[in-house]
């Protein structure tokens, strides 16, 4: 059977993949501890669910406009203005069935072949894969946890070619936990003036899940806003993975460039989702600071576990809910029976003797680390890390 070339330009999500074989332990009535995967373990906040029944019973049940309703349009503007402080207009926003969608459709929009898109390493496993089913070209710049997994600006003006379209990174980082403050943004944004034909693509989905201050977004500096496509969503914030909703805001003509390709793939999100989507936005943030408030205890218990654990060097996340530790040391070593040789046999390893998924860090671009998340009970992160630890101490 003869199937597209596209499908052999990108890979599967390696976050998937992982939580899959996971899965497929559990059936065989393995207790696997899931550490794989990025999504908050809360139920979405009772305000927000009450507005989706209400929106069946209205009878909201119709295809939708495909950027969004206007009213959750201005909703997400007035997120903008109270959380961030930056002016968008309706015609700015374009919502979609996810970040990830979001993501796609503007890497689509902006993308043509062979066109270079930095990512700085590590980066979500997707950014890569997008790029390729553009036919652009991935430039990676390799950060390092002594300089908190950041991307400096010289390293930015290095990776520079005539051919840079985008840079492309979050912060809060999936996987790292980086979070850049302003003053780091106003550096990029120093070498950004110089270059004024790139185009910034900041995925902010993380942006509540902050352990260290104020959430900063490079689109605060005014002269580069136009260039500047800010990614988020309600999955990460309000404990709506499920729920699918994801935004851009961006200059009017990627927006409706972004529009134009979503009304051939998937027309608007639903209809319920969206108006829940207005209530979850413009109403207390109490509920996601209280997921935030857990969030952070999980972090501090998941790092003095990990700090018991000898071999295991990891940088301190600054927001996001994983770790993301080097486990260089272990390569070479051995139970007797496996051998470690990278990050994707240490994973497996876990999974198959301590029965705990994660993700080997090459999905990120990061070949010496492993993403652990820590969005799961506080019993599961115990129970967890202590088989880890176990796991870890016969390897020799
Ligand atoms: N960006 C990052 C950095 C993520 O970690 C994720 C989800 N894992 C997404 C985007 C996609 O989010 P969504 O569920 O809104 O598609």
């Amino acid at each position: 059977m003869e199937l597209s070339s596209l499908l052999n330009r990108f890979s599967e999500p390696e976050t998937l993949k992982m939580a899959k074989l996971g899965r497929e332990l559990r059936a065989k009535g393995v207790d696997v501890i899931d550490l794989s995967l990025g999504e908050p373990d809360f139920d979405t906040p009772q305000h927000i669910k009450d507005a989706a029944i209400k929106a069946i019973h209205d009878n909201w049940s119709h295809y939708t406009p495909v950027a969004g309703y206007l009213d959750l349009r201005e909703a997400i503007c007035f997120k903008f203005k109270r959380d961030n402080n930056l002016d968008y207009t309706p015609e700015n926003i374009v919502t979609s069935t996810g970040a990830k969608q979001s993501l796609a459709n503007t890497i689509l929009a902006l993308v043509d072949d062979g066109e270079e898109v930095i990512i700085p390493t590590p980066y979500w496993v997707t950014y890569s894969e997008l790029v390729k089913i553009a036919r652009g070209k991935v430039v990676e710049v390799r950060t390092s946890a002594a300089n908190h997994f950041k991307i400096t600006p010289a390293q930015l003006e290095a990776a520079i070619t005539p051919k840079t379209k985008a840079f492309l990174f979050s912060s809060p980082c999936n996987p790292s936990g980086a979070v850049y403050s302003k003053a780091e943004l106003e550096a990029l944004a120093v070498v950004f003036r110089k270059h004024p034909g790139i185009f910034i693509i900041s995925d902010e989905i993380y942006e509540y899940i902050n352990f260290v201050g104020k959430h900063e977004s490079i689109a605060q500096f005014s002269d580069l806003k136009d260039r500047i496509i800010i990614v988020n969503g309600l999955s990460k914030g309000f404990a709506m993975t499920g729920w699918r909703l994801g935004y851009i805001a961006a200059n009017a003509t990627v927006a409706k460039a972004t529009e134009k390709l979503q009304g051939q793939f998937t027309s608007g999100t639903s209809s319920i989702t969206q108006k829940a989507a207005v209530v979850a936005l413009t109403t207390d943030l109490r509920p996601s600071m209280e997921m935030v408030e857990e969030f952070t205890r999980r972090r501090a218990r998941t790092l003095e576990l990990v700090k018991e654990i000898p071999g295991l060097t990891c940088f301190e996340p600054e927001g996001a809910f994983y770790i993301f530790p080097d486990v260089s040391s272990y390569y070479g070593k051995s139970d007797g029976t496996t051998t470690i040789q990278h990050a994707a046999d240490f994973s497996m390893y876990l999974l198959n003797t301590a029965h705990v998924s994660s993700v080997m860090g090459d999905a990120f671009g990061e070949p010496n680390c492993v993403r652990f998340s820590f969005a799961n009970s506080m019993g599961n992160i115990e129970k967890a890390w202590a088989r880890i630890k176990e796991a870890l101490a016969k390897l020799k």
